[in-house]
């Protein structure tokens, strides 16, 4: 039997529903899923907010996927209601009950000045460049353009720095800043792989730029050259979205906790000392701060610096690693952070440890009592104390530079902010 397309439309709105884009939204807003069954470089160029994209051609191979429940109403959609009317038909065809098409398409919607958004379109050369990350759901096409357009600031050039620098730049992350005013010196390259031998004696900010260019021209460098003091911190921290710290002395740590807490930024913090390292984040008001952990720095006995206690470069190279992904996550808002958490590394004996870490309540930064002026809009601390059943363990203060925390459990808890995890 031949039928021509005139009929073959009749006879799809004989089984198909037809809904103006006014009732579309109404029906979405109330939950009904909306599908686009355009091809992709129509939804490229623009969808319906939410909506899910099935092009037709795998409409009838991938509805059972997406929408199983065969009387759940669906709407789709396309430019202008033609294909989704015919697709609609398809649907009934299946058993579905209820498939609406949306007359006058996505044309309509966006005549009629209704929401659309367009996702940010990536250059061939970035869909091949970054194509590991487009494969996977958590990241895609969404997630890699956040990461092009996020800004994150690293303290130091150095061990820590150098890794997560690299892996940063490698992901694509947009504006990368960096704060050194150290030289490249020859006993930096045994772990500082960032930088080259031909660079020793040159400004770590340049030599460090010179390596994102080469790796990734799509990443913007903002260099500082300049030690992080309380005058500057506040200038150099604004706009950045994480902060990476790979800071060595304590005055530092604590004037970037401060300013750090005070902007609302949250900080990837590391330290390394020998064949251990320790890593948590910092995410003002959520979780506690540097100071909740280490009210005081310790006396400068306790704390030699890397350069005399020495260090296996490659133990900041595994925590600058995890201080990009902490970052990474961060950034993308996937996963679990390391908020209110410790993880300890232990390279010589290949051991992993996490200690839950608590927030002070009378932290001079961050406690009840401290000026939240910068932070209005930050979720409120978590009123959930860690296990208050687990053993408990006390922060001691730092033993070493960067500092290293071992539970005391046999001593009386001195400032309750660590717990066991177990
Ligand atoms: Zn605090």
């Amino acid at each position: 039997m031949t039928r021509t397309f005139n009929e073959l439309m009749r006879e799809a709105r004989g089984s198909v529903r037809e809904i103006f884009p006014a009732e579309a939204a109404r029906l979405a807003a109330s939950g009904v899923r909306l599908i686009d069954i355009r091809e992709l470089h129509e939804w490229d160029e623009g969808h319906i907010p939410g909506a899910l994209h099935i092009p037709r051609a795998y409409l009838e191979m991938e509805i059972e996927g997406a929408v199983a429940d065969r009387t759940e109403p669906v709407i789709l959609y396309c430019a202008t209601g033609v294909r989704s009317l015919l697709g609609g038909q398809q649907l009934r065809a299946m058993g579905y009950a209820s498939p609406i098409s949306m007359a006058g398409g996505f044309e309509m919607w966006k005549a009629e000045g209704r929401p659309w958004t367009q996702p940010v379109m990536l250059t061939p050369e970035q869909k091949r460049r970054y194509s590991r990350h487009l494969l996977i759901p958590e990241v895609g096409s969404a997630g890699q353009a956040k990461l092009l357009a996020s800004k994150v600031l690293f303290i130091g050039a150095g061990g820590l720095g150098s890794p997560a620098l690299l892996y940063l730049a490698a992901a694509g992350v947009g504006t990368i800043g960096i704060v050194d005013f150290d030289m490249v010196d020859l006993s930096n390259l045994q772990r500082q792989v960032v930088h080259t031998s031909e660079r020793v004696g040159l400004k770590k900010t340049e030599s460090a730029a010179a390596t994102i260019r080469a790796l990734n021209p799509d990443v913007a460098i903002e260099l500082h050259e300049e030690m992080l003091t309380e005058e500057n911190v506040q200038r150099l921290i604004e706009g950045y979205d994480v902060i990476v710290d790979g800071t060595d002395t304590f005055e530092t740590r604590y004037t970037l906790n401060d300013a750090s807490v005070r902007a609302g930024i949250p900080v990837v913090h590391a330290s390394v000392f020998r064949f251990e390292g320790q890593l948590t984040v910092f995410q003002p008001f959520v979780g506690p701060c540097y100071r909740c952990l280490y009210p005081t720095s310790p006396p400068p006995e306790l704390a030699p610096a890397c350069s005399v206690a020495g260090v296996l470069g490659v133990v900041p190279g595994a925590l600058g690693i995890l201080q990009a992904t902490e970052a990474l996550k961060i950034l993308l808002g996937i996963g679990e952070s390391l908020v209110g958490r410790l993880l300890i590394y232990d390279a010589l004996e290949a051991t992993f440890e996490e200690l839950k870490l608590r927030r002070d309540p009378d932290c001079p930064t961050c406690g009840a009592g401290a000026s939240r002026e910068a932070t209005a809009a930050t979720p409120q601390p978590s009123a959930a104390p860690a296990d208050s059943a687990a053993q408990q363990f006390v922060a001691p203060p730092p033993v070493a530079q960067p500092l290293v925390v071992q539970p005391l459990a046999a001593q009386p808890p001195v400032t309750p902010v660590l717990d066991s995890s177990g």
